[in-house]
């Protein structure tokens, strides 16, 4: 045990020396930083963890019309994952569509934190019409560093040991639940980044997002967990259409080679590459109902300062590509056809179209959004307690379509507000029916569907609906007015 220890002693001075060592070999082409915002603007180095700091804040501060700054929650060594959240009425969860930019989930791999810096910069300050179009029309999110601990490893003044890992040397991109592998698929607890990435997802309820690597230059498309001869995403064409605009917005400065490592159009089915489980991106995807895009940006995991600039002269248009295809689609607000509430967790599901968790669901506002390209689709609508309802909803690829649906609750539509004096007769009815109320009224008649099929005036003396158009069935039938509404089955037999 004594010569063990002895030993251990020995490896551990000769570990100590060797880091020494590695820390000195790192410095000698150590990367710059800049220490204060102004330094930042030369866009030729990566910021300080304060800088960093500094830069979120600033544009919070600075633009707080349309910028508010969100903490995604702390990191295992208690630094910050924050997001910018920009948009034309930043602190309302308005209903437009929402897309999600982060950067970063690998410590080293620092690239894409200079582009969504600059992205920032510019989707905040343009005066171009197009970006202020954008601003005003989607609710974007934008974390340029999601691994800040392994960004800054070596402390929060230096990048040029920055690893790949968080503080607890995982890799956080293999470290969420799994649509192939299932739970804990790396056999570790999940991190604490990774919860607060989960709860943020799952909170926002983002519609598009990309996750920004390096060490290669691919558009790399769900699913990781699966070769596409085993699965492939129900919305592969859509991927492989956005990610072909985005290929083609390159500038015109862009090496020809740049994004042809991995495939010859820089875009693959992910699990055709190489298959990942616990990764971000199947995550997203899967189990929030999101689209997401791993990007992969440069061949350089942290590219010299030299080199720095020139990803954002190739990429400044192909970044706006993917957030303008949260305006290609449908869009709308799922409310209960009687009490006109808004509905959460209303399923919409393309039929014929959609599997394995494509579907979208609506928000705690009722609204939806179904990023598709044109079409004309068969889309379902439902709910747990309610009518499900099928409708026809035709697309393009300029515009959003606007489809407001009202679906009707199975227990609220039986009976409600039954102590209220009416009458109503014969039940089951043919042709005409007499209805009592004792006031005026307004009433309207919805098939099962939820369908609104009548509805007028009713007045304080006796009132004779003429329902002989109705085919045979049961109906629900409204009665009300601003401060009270009264519902009951009828049967229509003739
Ligand atoms: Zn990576």
């Amino acid at each position: 045990m004594k010569n063990l220890f002895i030993s251990l002693v020995c490896l551990f001075a000769i570990m100590g020396y060797m880091n020494a060592f590695s820390q000195n070999h790192d410095n000698t082409k150590a990367i710059s930083v800049a220490t204060n915002l102004e330094d930042m603007y030369n866009w030729n180095l990566y910021p300080t963890y304060q800088t960093y700091l500094d830069f979120m804040n600033y544009y919070a501060d600075t633009y707080p019309n349309i910028c508010k700054l969100d903490t995604i929650g702390y990191t295992t060594q208690n630094r910050l994952l924050l997001a910018l959240k920009i948009s034309s009425n930043p602190n309302i969860d308005q209903n437009k569509p929402k897309f999600f930019y982060s950067s970063s989930i690998h410590g080293n791999e620092l690239t894409g934190t200079m582009v969504l810096m600059q992205f920032i910069d510019t989707l905040i300050t343009s005066t171009a019409d197009d970006i202020i179009q954008l601003r005003n029309s989607i609710q974007m999110y934008i974390c340029p560093m999601a691994n800040p601990d392994g960004t800054y490893i070596a402390g929060d003044n230096s990048v040029s040991s920055a690893v790949r890992y968080n503080a607890n040397y995982l890799d956080l991109n293999r470290n969420f639940p799994d649509p192939k592998a299932g739970a804990h698929p790396d056999g570790e607890s999940y991190q604490v980044e990774t919860l607060a990435f989960m709860e943020y997802a799952l909170r926002e309820r983002f519609h598009i997002s990309s996750n920004l690597h390096t060490g290669s230059e691919v558009y790399n498309y769900p699913f990781d967990c699966y070769r596409s001869s085993q699965k492939e995403h129900a919305d592969k064409s859509w991927f492989e259409y956005m990610g072909n605009e985005f290929v083609g917005a390159f500038s015109s400065t862009t090496p020809s080679n740049y994004f042809t490592d991995v495939s010859s159009n820089g875009i693959i089915d992910g699990g055709d590459w190489y298959t990942v489980f616990g990764g971000r991106q199947d995550w997203h995807t899967y189990f929030a109902h999101c689209r997401e895009i791993t990007l992969e940006l440069s061949m350089d995991y942290t590219p010299s300062n030299a080199k720095i600039k020139r990803y954002w002269e190739y990429l400044h248009n192909s970044m706006f590509v993917m957030p303008k295809y949260c305006l290609i689609g449908f869009e709308g607000v799922v409310k209960d056809t009687l009490t006109d509430e808004v509905l959460d967790n209303v399923m919409i599901k393309i039929n014929n179209h959609d599997r394995d968790s494509s579907e979208v669901f609506s928000n705690s506002n009722g609204y939806f959004f179904r990023p598709i390209l044109s079409g004309n689709y068969s889309v379902t609508f439902s709910k747990d307690g309610y009518y499900s309802k099928t409708i026809n909803v035709n697309t393009s690829n300029d515009m959003t379509t606007l489809q407001d649906v009202k679906l009707l609750s199975m227990t609220q539509s039986i009976e409600k507000n039954p102590k209220k004096d009416v009458k109503i007769y014969p039940m089951p009815v043919n042709s005409v029916m007499v209805v009592e109320v004792g006031e005026d009224m307004n009433y309207s008649i919805f098939d099962m569907q939820g369908q609104m099929i009548m509805n007028g005036r009713i007045h304080s003396r006796a009132n004779v609906l003429d329902v002989s158009k109705l085919d045979n069935g049961n109906y629900f039938f409204k009665i009300y007015n601003a401060k009270e509404q009264y519902n009951k089955k009828i049967l229509v037999i003739k």
